[in-house]
């Protein structure tokens, strides 16, 4: 086992919440921490203003100081070139408005299963991410909108898994989460709870007692993906909480978006497989950048993609290899994006 994992159980050292108070949201702060300058990382104040900065100070804390291209750093750079437009990007790029939306809160796109946006925010925010233009505020999904939405799943007895989502799930406080756990519980047909989070990453001090006691249903079965790109972002604090979520029983993923000058290397891939396993989490889905307003400059190639992909298969055993999908707008499922 890697030394990276403590075989310790120790609890979360420092409040989750006060490091929710205490994010990095001004680029002279991520600055100074990290010795650099916003003109030696292509600062952009317009595509700050456009998607603010938010990022937890954990997640600083494991980016190389004084170095411009650090992986971590990369994801939440505000840069000019965020500005541009290009052709094919859109606000929606993976068809979740319109009829994937049927109900506020409620995205409904493959058979089987739903997401429930539980909040809209987030710890960090993703410069790539897919949603970073969703219509948050048309989807509030606050307790008094939640029998609704509750009806429409147990309206639906084909649909058996509930994944719970945003924003960020976890950003929800444990009672809050408690209740909604129960009720979705309480809905006979649905089997399994999915939550798909990156706070276990950026502020692994989420993963609490309480918060395990809030997922814990006697009936669904629990399963939570995480979101991390680079085994950078996995540290001793990090693996400490896998060990957390597992220990409750909770079958652990990770989901990770294929990034240019993140992530866009064999060694790269392999060396994140390698430490989500140490840690106690199986690579799940490696994404193919979806294709959103603002995140051109992160797309690799499809056929670079799929190298890639041969290139990690060939080095690992099949249980580490990630999925490489691509999310096609009306497509009944995630789509592989095969040799
Ligand atoms: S945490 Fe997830 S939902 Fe939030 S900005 Fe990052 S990728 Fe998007």
């Amino acid at each position: 086992m890697s030394s990276l994992i403590s075989l310790t159980q120790a609890q979360p050292v420092a409040d989750w919440r006060s490091a929710m108070g205490d994010l990095v949201t001004q680029a002279k702060d991520l600055c100074a921490a990290l010795a650099l300058t916003p003109e030696a990382l292509g600062w952009s104040d317009e595509a700050m203003q456009a998607f603010p900065l938010r990022v937890p100070r954990a997640f600083v804390a494991r980016m190389r100081v004084g170095d411009a291209k650090d992986p971590l750093l990369l994801q939440v750079l505000a840069g000019a070139q965020e500005m541009q437009t290009s052709d094919g990007f859109s606000a929606d790029p993976t068809g979740e408005t319109g009829t994937a939306n049927p109900h506020p809160g409620i995205l409904h796109k493959y058979s089987g299963r739903v997401l429930l946006i539980v909040t809209g925010s987030c710890a960090i925010h993703c410069r790539y991410c897919f949603r970073r233009h969703f219509p948050y505020a048309d989807n509030q999904n606050s307790r008094s909108e939640w029998p609704a939405a509750l009806a429409y799943i147990a309206n639906d007895s084909s649909i058996s898994e509930v994944i719970l989502s945003g924003g960020d799930p976890l950003v929800a406080g444990d009672s809050q989460l408690a209740e909604l756990v129960s009720l979705i519980g309480a809905i006979g047909h649905v089997r399994r709870l999915r939550v798909h989070t990156r706070l276990p990453i950026v502020i692994p001090s989420r993963v609490t007692q309480g918060l395990l006691e809030a997922l814990r249903h006697p009936r669904l079965q629990s399963v939570m993906v995480v979101h991390s790109n680079h085994a950078n972002e996995i540290d001793d604090e990090v693996a400490e909480a896998f060990s957390r979520l597992r220990t409750a029983g909770i079958t652990l993923f990770n989901q990770s978006v294929l990034l240019k000058g993140v992530n866009d290397s064999a060694d790269a891939l392999v060396a994140l497989s390698e430490r989500l396993f140490a840690a106690g989490a199986l690579p799940y889905y490696l994404h193919q950048l979806d294709r959103v307003q603002g995140a051109a400059h992160f797309e690799v190639s499809a056929e670079h993609s799929r190298a890639l992909q041969r290139e990690i298969a060939a080095r690992l055993p099949g249980y580490l290899v990630p999925q490489l999908v691509q999310d096609v707008a009306g497509a009944p499922s995630k789509m592989p994006l095969t040799h």
